[in-house]
């Protein structure tokens, strides 16, 4: 409607602009949530010991959202105001019609921002018909240079395919470039100095995340932990010191920092040391089709089922709102509750 108004011309598209200022949907906290990270795919071509076992069962696909039910719920959260949303999974890249999905995405009435977080492995040949379709711009995975331990920690990546990711990446301007490694104790602890030290002739952000606690490997995962301190501790003690950029304030869930004369910013994502629960702006669509409201809380809303059921687009759109005023406040990890029905490769990151 928006569009066609505008295509009528200058004078009714600003009546219309004036009159449907898009939807605002706000949980019971206030929080108005309008980020959508969406899980294309549980499946994966890579098995990060963190992440999954490597004899990783999957879901039919017959239980996945096909593209057509995806795009549908997508138009709901577009209606509930909705205007930023991140492709994730399992490996983004694996999903058949990825292109496609981008391209509707960037044609809701509300889209203002399309990232993807992926692997890489498969970016250098998807890169430009990504950014063709709408793609904005990438986080890219990268837990190690060091292709020995790249592959210790993926079981079966190849660092050399996410630096030509990367590249690539950055040649067709999904930018800006951000960078991500879960730091494991026993794996790539030392390795974040060599990571921060890319940001100092390269404009990207390197992320270092603290390992979470899912399911059946919340056990290895939370012996494994790495803190947000110690992993400053070590950049710090052989790059200098990290001068705190954007006044302290956090840069989506990083808090951002500067090395001396780096052109690019190191930032610590720390679900574990420091939880970010009050600034969340986002809920997630997994693969299979149910809203998950926190990614550390097992509360969930099955939306696929209403959908082949033959509901229509109120009926989800009430659905949703509804979910989403029950959003929970945060997660309990500091209580030592766990989240146990998915691990994080079915939800997405
Ligand atoms: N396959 C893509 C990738 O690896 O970038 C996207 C999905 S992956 C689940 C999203 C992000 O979550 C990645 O940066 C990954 O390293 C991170 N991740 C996976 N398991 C994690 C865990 N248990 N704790 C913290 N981060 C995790
Ligand atoms: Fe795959 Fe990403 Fe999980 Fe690694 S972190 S196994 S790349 S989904």
């Amino acid at each position: 409607m928006f569009r066609e108004s505008v295509l009528a011309g200058a004078l009714v598209s600003e009546e219309v602009v004036a009159t449907s200022a898009p939807a605002k949907t706000f949980d019971a906290y206030g929080r108005h949530i309008h980020y959508l990270r969406v899980s294309l795919t549980d499946r994966c071509n890579l098995r990060c010991v963190y992440c999954m076992p490597e004899q990783m069962v999957f879901r039919p696909s017959e239980e996945l959202l096909t593209n057509e039910e995806l795009v549908r719920v997508l138009r709901v959260m577009s209606r509930l105001g909705f205007d930023k949303y991140r492709l994730t999974g399992g490996e983004p890249t694996v999903r058949p019609g990825l292109v496609d999905i981008v391209r509707e995405i960037a044609a809701l009435p509300n889209t203002r921002d399309i990232a993807m977080t992926t692997n890489g492995v498969k970016l250098a040949r998807l890169a430009a018909p990504l950014k063709a379709a709408g793609l904005k711009r990438v986080n890219i995975s990268i837990d190690s240079l060091d292709p020995v331990k790249f592959r210790r920690i993926t079981r079966w990546g190849d660092v050399r395919d996410v630096l030509d990711g990367i590249a690539a990446a950055e040649a067709v301007g999904l930018t800006p470039i951000k960078l991500n490694a879960v730091v494991i104790r026993g794996f790539n602890e030392e390795d974040v100095v060599s990571l921060a030290a890319l940001t100092l002739d390269k404009p990207w952000q390197f992320r270092f995340i603290e390992v979470m606690p899912f399911a059946d490997v919340a056990e290895f995962q939370m012996a494994s932990i790495v803190t947000t301190q110690e992993m400053m501790a070590r950049i710090q003690a052989a790059l200098g010191t990290l001068s705190v950029e954007n006044e302290g304030k956090l840069d989506g869930e990083a808090r951002v920092y500067r090395l001396p004369g780096a052109k690019g910013t190191v930032g610590f994502i720390s679900p574990v040391t420091a939880p970010f629960c009050a600034s969340c702006n986002r809920v997630r669509l997994t693969a299979d089709g149910t809203l998950r409201l926190c990614l550390l809380k097992d509360g969930e809303v099955d939306l696929k089922t209403p959908l082949r059921r033959g509901a229509t687009e109120d009926d989800l759109e009430e659905l949703i709102r509804r979910a989403i005023w029950h959003k929970p406040w945060g997660h309990d990890l500091a209580d030592g509750v766990i989240p146990m029905n998915r691990v994080m490769s079915e939800i997405g990151g």
